[in-house]
């Protein structure tokens, strides 16, 4: 049985699909005790190949990619749980995401990356518009967050293409990765900084 305490951390990212795990991968190297909650069906899943993420030039296969960045998110010391979130409380911190199998994980930052999971953020008055930059039009965006994930609540962030962007993952995975950057900035007081 999981201890109340591993249920507390620093960040909770809702959704660990392409900007989900890069930003785990920078909070939890920033020492952030890193929670990732994913159901998991990244859109990335399914993609056989993915020739435009650069540093790629054979391509790489959607499961492939989102292995290698959830070992890398992982090896940093982020945690995941396959645990669908089916509630969350945004009104004041510290926030909390529940799972259907019950648990509440809390937070006093918490990233919403769920991409097409959107229904769950219109039961905290989030409002969604279509994310006109996906030709299909299926994909929705927040519209109170900016393109750096900000929503107009503290702490709470939006990151992947539920932040309005382009549907390239290489694009959500730099999104992700700098709300990774903007919470261990704020939680550090301090610009973060990693250069190896
Ligand atoms: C058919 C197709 C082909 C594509 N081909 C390419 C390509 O060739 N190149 C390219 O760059 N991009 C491609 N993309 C786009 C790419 O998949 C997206 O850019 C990328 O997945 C977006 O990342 P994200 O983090 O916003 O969302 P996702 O990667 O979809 O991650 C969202 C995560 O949140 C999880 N989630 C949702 N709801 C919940 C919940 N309630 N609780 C917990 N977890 C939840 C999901 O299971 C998922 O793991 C393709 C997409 C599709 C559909």
């Amino acid at each position: 049985m999981q201890s109340h305490e591993n249920r507390q951390a620093d960040v909770v990212i809702v959704g660990g699909g392409v900007a989900g795990l890069s930003c785990a991968i920078f909070t939890a190297k920033a020492g952030l005790r890193t929670i990732i909650l994913d159901s998991p069906d990244s859109q990335l899943r399914g993609v056989k190949q993915v020739w435009n993420f650069p540093g790629f030039e054979q391509g790489i296969a959607g499961a492939d990619w989102l292995a290698s960045a959830r070992t890398q998110a992982v090896l940093q010391g982020a945690v995941v749980r396959e645990e669908k979130v089916v509630a969350l409380e945004l009104q004041a911190r510290p926030y909390t995401a529940k799972t259907e199998t019950g648990n509440t994980y809390e937070a006093p930052f918490l990233v919403l990356a769920v991409n097409l999971g959107s229904e769950l953020l219109a039961t905290q008055g989030l409002e969604l518009a279509v994310n006109e930059y996906v030709p299909s039009k299926k994909i929705r965006y927040v519209t109170e967050a900016q393109s750096n994930g900000q929503t107009s609540r503290e702490g709470v962030f939006v990151a992947g293409l539920l932040a309005n962007l382009p549907s390239q993952s290489v694009i959500a995975a730099g999104q992700g990765a700098f709300v990774g950057v903007q919470i261990a900035s704020a939680f550090g007081q301090k610009p973060f900084m990693w250069h190896d």
